[in-house]
């Protein structure tokens, strides 16, 4: 057996449940299970892991924050390199640099660079591992202004499939690099250290909040949706269409956090200051100073750990009115008090010849059911999966971050960009060590049992 620094865990070991279990943040988790696990703490045993399957002819999976709402990295036989140890980071301010590893999460990120006027565009969620994060795309806060999170890896060190460790530039990877911008779970070798550009911090962020009643849902959202190419790129603007803490009934709450100084910030949230249907507002907050920790707050209160979660989503630059058309039935049939539809405004923003990361529109439409009773688990999963194809017509691909491939495919790259990934693969990964997307043949959810009952019938 090879000697790694960290702990290996060959399915019946003890301990191996846990690891299993606790790869995935989401309470909701998927009936699979590796041969082993390792849970890594160093680059040697990341390669050491990825040879060791090799030698036995075993395919390799990748946890790093755990935060796949579908428990990605967990998949039947093989090897899942845990790599949930390896969370330092180091911050090189002067020449407004970080070095993270994978299982950085992007609230200690940020209060490291806060500390030297800096920020890096992570995940809304604290917890998030920028592992997944970036690989996925990355829409973090303020990233309308700052680029989708992956914009910012500058290079990574990462183990390739015959295990040996590179150090990845655009100068000496371009390929590898284009395919770290954006490939999610289909990227073909292991990061074990994204280098990052970072940015200037704003120097103050206000944060602006209006809840509405369902009466006026369509226009608030329609509104949203039409002002959102004329509002300034640090202007971050999205609503939510949920119900009222503590009461059964469905509102729509429009936030808007400016990335600003003292002097923009008015100006910034003028527009949604001038919304004509702002006065029937039934609660407000306007122009509250805020930290990046209330806002990571919030986010938080939204998503709670220890709850069961399915999320989906379609990128679309439909009309407002054909959107709200088309996804009636999800608006209208959420199906608890705690689940709710994410309109994520991002506007569109433009792509790089170095990343991969290509598909996106206007409008993110976003289901997120959120319970806690196993027994209800397909009500809400064809809620956030089923019910979406509604909106398949005027659907323009999904993110990474929330994708479900195997209960709702959906393009997550453009085609001549997943055509080249696809290549890229055959040339990095030419036996095809490293898992890609989840498949629908390997699903757990109770929806794909039901669709494989219906199948069978
Ligand atoms: C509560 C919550 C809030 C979220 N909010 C946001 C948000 O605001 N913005 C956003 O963009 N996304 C968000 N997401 C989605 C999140 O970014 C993705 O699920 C992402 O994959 C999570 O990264 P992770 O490292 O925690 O996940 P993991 O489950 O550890 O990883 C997911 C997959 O990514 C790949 N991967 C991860 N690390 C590596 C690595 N080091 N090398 C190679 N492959 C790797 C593997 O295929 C792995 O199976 C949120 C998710 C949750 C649960």
């Amino acid at each position: 057996m090879t000697d790694f620094d960290g702990t290996f865990l060959a399915r019946g070991a003890h301990g191996y449940e846990a690891a299993r279990l606790g790869a995935v943040w989401n309470e909701r988790k998927p009936d699979r299970h590796p041969d082993a696990l390792l849970l890594a703490a160093s680059d040697r045993d990341v390669q050491e892991g990825v040879r060791w399957a090799a030698a036995r002819g075993l395919r390799v999976s990748v946890r790093s924050g755990g935060h796949s709402w579908i428990g990605n990295g967990v998949r039947d036989g093989g090897l899942l390199i845990d790599l949930s140890a390896l969370d330092e980071v180091t911050v090189d301010a002067p020449n407004r640099r970080a070095t993270v590893r994978p299982a950085v999460q992007g609230t200690r990120l940020n209060a490291l660079l806060g500390a030297e006027g800096l920020v890096f565009p992570s995940g809304h969620c604290p917890s998030v591992g920028v592992g997944g994060f970036l690989l996925g795309g990355g829409y973090g806060w303020n990233s309308r202004r700052l680029g989708p999170a992956c914009f910012s890896v500058e290079a990574v060190d990462a183990v390739l499939a015959d295990g040996t460790l590179v150090h990845a530039t655009d100068e000496t990877h371009p390929d590898l690099m284009w395919a770290v911008r954006g490939s999610g779970p289909g990227f073909f070798a292991v990061v074990t250290r994204f280098h990052l550009r970072v940015h200037p911090a704003y120097t103050q962020l206000l944060r602006s909040a209006y809840v509405f009643s369902s009466e006026l849902r369509d226009e608030v959202l329609a509104w949203t949706h039409d002002t959102v190419p004329g509002i300034s790129a640090s202007l971050e603007l999205s609503a939510k269409v949920g119900f009222t803490p503590g009461q059964e009934r469905q509102v729509t709450t429009v936030t808007a956090a400016a990335f600003c100084t003292p002097d923009e910030g008015p100006a910034m949230l003028e527009p949604l200051e001038k919304a004509p249907f702002l006065h029937h507002a039934l609660r407000r907050v306007e122009r509250a100073p805020s930290t990046l920790d209330d806002l990571y707050a919030l986010s938080d209160g939204l998503t709670p750990k220890g709850r069961r979660y399915a999320v989906d989503g379609v990128w679309t630059d439909a009309p407002a009115d054909q959107v709200l058309d088309a996804g009636r039935e999800v608006l209208d049939g959420l199906p608890g008090r705690d689940s709710f539809l994410l309109w994520m405004l991002w506007g569109g923003q433009p792509t790089r010849e170095n990343a991969c990361w290509s598909t996106q529109a206007r409008l993110y439409f976003s289901p997120n059911a959120v319970w806690d009773d196993p027994a209800d688990d397909l009500r809400h999963e064809s809620w956030a999966h089923e019910t979406l194809r509604a909106l398949d017509p005027l659907a323009h691909g999904t993110q990474f971050a929330d994708a479900n491939p195997a209960d709702r495919p959906a393009r997550g790259l453009e085609p001549e960009q997943a055509a080249r990934l696809e290549r890229l693969r055959r040339r990095y990964d030419p036996e095809g060590r490293f898992r890609t997307y989840l498949s629908p043949a390997e699903s757990t959810t109770a929806l794909a049992a039901q669709r494989r009952a219906r199948a069978d019938a």
